[in-house]
């Protein structure tokens, strides 16, 4: 798969992820990626923050949707 990004400003880049919202290639550049924290939680101890996190790619248009 081809970046769809770069596809439009007609280069030819190598995708190298997937925005999870609607599913366009994306190279490294135009990637947006957010990392998900994950939380481990057990009353009465505090939580405590895991050393995983999620990743999340978005593509710039979906990262721009979500965050205003
Ligand atoms: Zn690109
Ligand atoms: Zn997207």
């Amino acid at each position: 798969m081809k970046c769809y990004v770069c596809a439009i400003n007609g280069q030819n880049t190598e995708a190298a992820g997937i925005c999870i919202v609607c599913g366009m290639g994306l190279c490294t550049e135009h990637m947006k990626r957010e990392d998900v924290d994950l939380w481990e939680g057990g009353y009465p101890f505090p939580s405590r923050k895991l050393k995983k996190s999620l990743p999340r790619i978005l593509c710039p248009e979906c990262y721009t949707a979500l965050h205003g």
